[in-house]
Parts: C-alpha cells; structure tokens; sequence
C-alpha cells in the first residue's frame, strides 16, 4: 500500500448493546492503523435507534474501550466533555447536517422524491416476488414529470428521498484493502430510500454523510455491512460531484469471527462482552494482544503483541480474507505470559483489586508490609492463568480460619488420621522449635520429617499443605508456611490435629 498521509478512521458502534469481541476488535484495527500512520481515531456514536440505544450501553463501550487501553483523538469523552472539531459526535445530534447533504445530491440530480405508500411497495414486492424479478424498488416515481411531483406535493402526499442509481455505469467497485476489487453489477443496487418521510436519514445516508464530513480517509468495518458499501459508495460519489474519486473512502472489510464450533461468535459461545472478560480475569494487554490476532498476525509465529508492536507494526495487508476462529484456550494462555512477565510491583497492583474485592486485603495493607507482597507476588503469576485465580490460591494467607476443601481433607488428612496426627504434631513441634523463622531456615527443618518419621515425602508435604491452606493445590509449601507466619502456621496445624 502507498504511504498515506493524514489518515482518518473512525470506530463506529451503535450503543445497543454493550461492546462486544466483533466490534472491540474492528475497534482495535482502526485505532492500531491511525497510530501506525500518525492519523486520526475518532469515535462516533451511531445512536439512531431511538428504542435500543441507551446511554448505559454508550458508557460501557466507552469503559470497555478505555480497559483495553484504546484511545481516541474525536468523541466523546469518558467524564462528558467532547473532543474535536468535526463534531457532533453523536448521530442523533448531526441532523442539521443532513438536510443540506440532501440538497446537494437533489442538485447534482442524484435523489428523487418517492411517493409509493407502505402498502404499494408491499404489493410491488410481492408481484415481483411471484415473477421470479429482483425485489428492489420498481422505480415508478423516477420517471414522474415535474407535473406530476407537483400535483402529489399539492395533495399533501408523504414522500421519501431516494437514491437515483446511475443508468449509466455497469458496475461499482469495492476497491477493498482486505479482499481485492469486488464488483456488484448496477443492476444489483436499489434505488433506495436516504431519507424517511419524517425527515430522519437512513442507515446508509446518515454514514455515508458522517464520514464524508468527518473526512474520513479508511473505513475498516465487519463484513457484514459489505453489502451496503456500493451504495455508500454512490452517495459518496453523489454528495461530491466536483471532484468524484478522492471523496470516496478506502474500505476494508474484516471477516467475521467464529466460535469453536464454526457459526459466528454469539451469546450461544459463553461470554462475548468485553466487559465479561474483564470480570474472568484477563488483562487488558493480553485482551488486546488475542483480539488483534483473530485476523491479522505479524508473521506466523508471533504470538505476543503489545500495545506498543500493534501501533508500530499493525498493517491491513496481513489482515486475513478468512473467518477467525475465537478460541478461549489461547487467550488464557496468552494472558498467562502477560501475568508472568508482569514486574513484582505491577503484579501486586493488579492482584488488589481481586483481593480488596474480596475482602482480604487492601492498599494501606501493602503500604504497612510492602515486603511480604513482593515475596507471594512471584509464588502466584508464577501458577495462574486468570487473575481470578488470586483470591483462591491466597485466600489462607489472610483470612483467621480456613475451610478445608473435602477432597484434600478426604485424601491428605483422613486417609490414616493416626499418621496425619503424628505428621501435623512433629511439625508444629518443629517449627515451634524455629527461632529464625526465615524461608531457608523453616525449609531446612520441615525437609528433614519425611525420613525422621519414616515416611513418604508426598504423604508429609501433603499433610501439611492441606492443614495450613485447606486445599492440595497452594504456592509452593515452606513459602507458604513462611508468609503464613509462626503463630498462624501453629494454629493451622493444631486445630488440623
Ligand atoms: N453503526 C454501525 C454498526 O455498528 C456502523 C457501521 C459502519 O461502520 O459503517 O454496525
């Protein structure tokens, strides 16, 4: 692709539902692509469906795309306030700008006035339908004199503006970025309607004015809406009579994204909303990196993307014709390596959140023992995949009392409570023993009882592990005695006793 200057892209969603896997990722290729070039992310709210957009949902897809690290030059703004001058941003509160768009096109002769009621269009179909023709509209009120326009303006007959296809050309031409030239024959596109008799626009008329006023350069969007791009197409071309081929944007068309089992991705698949995942665990990096990758890759074998490779590498030239498919095995263990790479100090400031959530602990704690965090933070990212993992596998290091997990009771403690007697008491003898309760010194002491007590180091370790975690699966066991503390470990085991 040539260089291209000053490039403009915008993220279009419409807020009926809260920011899902399919748009958040349209999301990220627009914003990547403006970074790469030095251009403009813009955000535009396409609220036109009065019944289904709610403000709820506008805040959502504004949090989500903040989550994940996204940021944009024109929209609005997550505390209100709107940035940019080629506002508004909202559709609903661009209306004033689509009646001279109109004007325009009924200058350049390239909309007409369709009187056809509800009902005669319904039956229109409906006669085509059985003569095996084109559903489109016939074009009857095309070729109304000015006579006749006259008469039905002057008997207060509603109307609808319409797109005069032109007669002249064969062809429009998707000149798509992702998939090649794509031809839809003329005969193929409806005359159809740009503005309603209530004077509000279509989907396809209010869009197509957004981005030519927005100055929009690239319109990355799903695949589904390919089917509307030759018409937008000729309302580009329409709205710009004067200089025709550089008021048309460049398109790129993102293949949908499918579910393990083939069908596209849906609520059926489990979690969809972006929002979900936040709540599963997964880091907003990691998100971005596996979302990024669901059509568009690097080379083969680059499987971690940072924010910072997308904006510097990100290309639509590697951005796949082919459906992805969504798999939730890899994002996890994409997040996993995000987790581990992760500095102590970063990785203790995203446990909080999980862990004053649940009530085990919160800043000012760390601030009091900053030292006891950096020793457990390296024993967690070290064995989870989801942040969720955290309060689970640390949860005995802060709470009075523990639960002990049935099955590690039933396998580490029941199976001969004689030996687990014996087991638990040698090592509280021991430890209580200990002066220097540092890792290396309770390490030291406890690694000795196996072959003091004449028993298999599993069934010790396991003992131990159960009584002071409650469960078989905790960081590794002298650390975990260690961060437990002497009093609290002695406690554990005796009543484990
Ligand atoms: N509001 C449209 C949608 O969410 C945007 C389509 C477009 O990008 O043109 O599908």
């Amino acid at each position: 692709m040539p260089e291209v200057s000053s490039v403009r892209v915008r993220f279009a969603p419409s807020p009926t539902g809260t920011l899902h896997l399919g748009g958040a990722r349209t999301a990220i290729y627009n914003w990547a692509f403006a970074r790469k070039h030095g251009g403009d992310f813009i955000l535009r709210i396409d609220d036109t469906d009065p019944e289904r957009s709610t403000p709820e949902n506008v805040q959502q897809i504004l949090d989500a795309m903040t989550w994940l690290g996204l940021d944009w030059d024109e929209g609005p703004s997550l505390d209100g306030s709107i940035a940019g001058d080629a506002g508004p941003y909202f559709q609903t509160q661009r209306s004033s700008t689509y009646q001279p768009a109109l004007e325009k096109m009924i200058a350049n002769n390239a909309a007409y006035r369709c009187f056809c009621s509800a009902g005669e269009l319904s039956a229109k179909r409906d006669a085509a339908r059985l003569a095996g023709g084109s559903s489109g509209y016939d074009r009857t009120c095309r070729f109304l004199s000015d006579d006749e326009v006259k008469t039905r303006i002057d008997a207060d007959l509603p109307f609808v503006w319409r797109l005069k296809v032109p007669e002249v050309r064969t062809s429009v031409i998707v000149k798509d970025l992702v998939r090649g030239d794509i031809e839809f024959p003329i005969e193929t596109i409806d005359d159809l309607v740009l503005m309603r008799s209530d004077g509000t626009p279509t989907y396809n008329f209010a869009s197509t004015v957004d981005d030519a006023t927005m100055g929009i350069t690239h319109i990355i969007r799903g695949d589904d809406h390919l089917s509307n791009t030759p018409k937008q197409i000729l309302i580009f071309e329409a709205l710009a009579s004067d200089d025709k081929g550089g008021a048309v944007p460049a398109f790129a068309h993102l293949s949908m994204i499918y579910g393990e089992d083939g069908k596209k991705l849906s609520k059926r698949h489990g979690a969809v909303g972006v929002e979900e995942f936040a709540e599963m665990g997964f880091l907003p990096d990691a998100m971005l990196n596996g979302l990024a990758l669901l059509g568009w890759s690097l080379d083969a074998e680059t499987t971690i993307i940072t924010p910072e490779m997308l904006k510097a590498q990100f290309s639509l030239d590697r951005v796949s014709k082919n459906p992805a498919r969504f798999d939730i095995a890899k994002l996890e263990h994409i997040n996993s390596i995000y987790i581990q790479e992760m500095n102590t100090e970063k990785f203790v400031q995203a446990m909080l959140p999980w862990l004053e959530e649940a009530g085990l602990s919160s800043s000012a704690d760390v601030a009091v023992r900053p030292e006891w965090y950096t020793e457990l933070a390296p024993l967690i990212s070290e064995r989870i995949k989801l942040m969720t993992e955290v309060v689970p596998m640390t949860k005995f290091l802060f709470v009075d009392e523990i639960e002990i997990d049935e099955k590690a009771r039933a396998k580490a403690l029941d199976k001969d409570p004689e030996v687990t007697a014996a087991v638990l008491a040698a090592t509280s003898s021991t430890i209580e023993g200990l002066d220097d309760f540092s890792l290396s010194s309770i390490e030291a002491a406890i690694k000795d009882l196996p072959s003091k007590l004449d028993l298999k180091p599993r069934v010790v370790f396991q003992a131990i592990r159960v009584a002071i975690s409650g469960s078989l699966v905790s960081p590794p066991l002298f650390e975990s005695v260690a961060l437990l503390g002497k009093e609290r470990a002695l406690e554990r085991l005796s009543s484990a006793i």
